[in-house]
């Protein structure tokens, strides 16, 4: 069961970390004045050939709607419209989404025209990631239009902005630790006029429940969760016998695998020759076109699904043995890498990180929750996210590092009655980033090698040894 999890987990994680490598590609495109993603309604993305007839992707003035979107820009920037009626006239003068293959093109809703109207792509800026660079495609407006704009909307805002939704990088994450309800993001006026954003909690603001949580500013939810960065690092040495560990593990279920694979193999081979008579029938004319069309295509799926069950169980895991030194490798220093992420970032670490926070009340000096509303500390009640609750939980590392200790023995064993998988195992190793300890396993006197060295070949002499000195007893 456990072994499935983490595969699972290990697994999913790649999705989280694939997400930020393409982020990566994706900023540099962005620094680089590129669109990074699909270019706004009013321009559209081209292939052109450059000088030397290479392909590049680039963004274009869409003729149809890029003047609607222009004069929409200047007709707002006078400040004689709504964006209801901007709505409408826009809908009139037949303003459309860009079609796909899947959607056709149908006039855009109020909120996309706002969208629209705040967009600074258009006067050729270009905002990713919470960064701002400047885009090498044509401006459909000035700036100074763009920014008339801006102010125009702030005006309809300070009537109607009672429900304007506050975006946070922590939302939607946080939650209250009395009555576990999620904590949303008011922004108080105090009576000077400046704003302060706090978190609340909805169980007590719709009464849902009995909870006392005072409201806390969000800036001390933001320190409170960069402090407990610190506390996710885990130290080289544990983390390299955590990585030994899972690489065994996975090599358990690739051997597991293996009676499964050679039954599929079977069955691949059977459904081929049967497709073999198949076609003899149908070309000797003892089956007839539709039956010979219907049995094609059940031995077709047939074999298809043998197929890729045959490339799961054969892939030896190489995707999810790269997945596992990503995700242990947050792991060398999580609080530097917090420290200097921007928030869209941040975003991303909390959520490969926790699956929940909450933020618990307690009376100064002691530990227990307090609702008497007296000078109120706070702390974090975090629940990881899976792969770090097996990586922090103790006794995975403590099995671990037994592992270690123990395994060096029985792998000495099993390499002297196969050289193959010491083959193997020596190749892992040395992928692990441990520089030398190939060698250090023909060297008798690597007996010294400290556990933390690692158990698959560093270990190897002192416990031949060990197994001489107990033999001799
Ligand atoms: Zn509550």
């Amino acid at each position: 069961m456990l072994l499935h999890g983490i595969m699972a987990s290990i697994s999913e994680f790649y999705s989280r970390n694939l997400a930020t490598e393409s982020n990566k590609g994706m900023t540099q495109k962005a620094k680089s004045g590129g669109t990074p993603t699909k270019a706004p309604l009013g321009y559209v993305n081209v292939g052109v050939r450059d000088d030397v007839g290479r392909e590049v992707r680039t963004v274009q003035a869409d003729p149809a709607r890029g003047p609607l979107v222009a004069w929409a820009f200047k007709a707002f920037a006078s400040g004689n419209w709504t964006v209801a009626q901007m709505h409408r006239e826009l809908d009139k003068r037949g303003l459309t989404t860009r079609p796909t293959p899947k959607r056709p093109a149908k006039p855009l809703s109020k909120s996309g025209i706002h969208r629209l109207l705040t967009n600074p792509y258009y006067k050729g800026t270009i905002v990713f990631r919470g960064a701002t660079y400047k885009g090498c495609h044509e401006p459909l407006i000035p700036p100074e239009v763009f920014y008339r704009v801006q102010k125009v909307l702030e005006g309809h805002k300070s009537s109607t902005d009672r429900t304007q939704i506050h975006d946070h990088y922590l939302k939607g994450l946080v939650y209250c630790g009395q009555c576990h309800s999620r904590l949303f993001i008011v922004h108080a006026r105090s009576h000077t006029g400046s704003i302060y954003p706090y978190f609340v909690c909805s169980g007590r603001q719709q009464r849902k429940t009995e909870c006392l949580f005072q409201a806390i500013q969000i800036e001390d939810v933001e320190d409170l969760v960069a402090a407990y960065y610190e506390r996710l690092a885990i130290p080289a040495g544990v983390r390299e016998q955590l990585r030994n560990l899972v690489h065994v593990r996975f090599d358990q279920m690739t051997a597991e695998a293996k009676p499964e694979l050679a039954a599929l193999t079977i069955q691949r081979k059977a459904i081929e020759e049967e497709q073999d008579r198949l076609l003899d029938a149908y070309l000797k004319k003892t089956l007839d076109e539709d039956a010979h069309a219907r049995k094609q295509r059940e031995q077709s799926e047939q074999l298809e699904q043998v197929k890729a069950d045959i490339a799961i169980l054969s892939h030896d895991y190489a995707e999810a043995r790269r997945h596992l030194e990503d995700a242990l490798s947050l792991l060398s220093d999580p609080a530097k890498l917090y420290t200097v992420a921007n928030a869209d970032t941040r975003r991303l670490a909390n959520q490969t990180f926790f699956k929940r926070i909450e933020v618990c009340e307690r009376g100064d000096g002691d530990n227990e929750p307090s609702c008497d509303g007296l000078n109120h500390a706070r702390t974090l009640q975090i629940q990881l996210e899976p792969p770090y609750t097996y990586f922090h939980d103790p006794e995975t590392q403590e099995e671990a590092r037994d592992f270690a200790a123990a395994s060096c023995g029985i792998d000495t064993a099993k390499r002297r009655r196969s050289p193959a998988d010491m083959n193997v195992a020596t190749t892992r190793s040395m992928t692990d980033g441990s520089p030398g300890m190939t060698k250090t396993a023909v060297q008798p006197t690597a007996g010294s090698t400290p556990n933390t060295q690692g158990w698959l070949t560093g270990l190897e002499p002192a416990a031949a040894w060990t197994t001489t000195r107990s033999s001799t007893n």
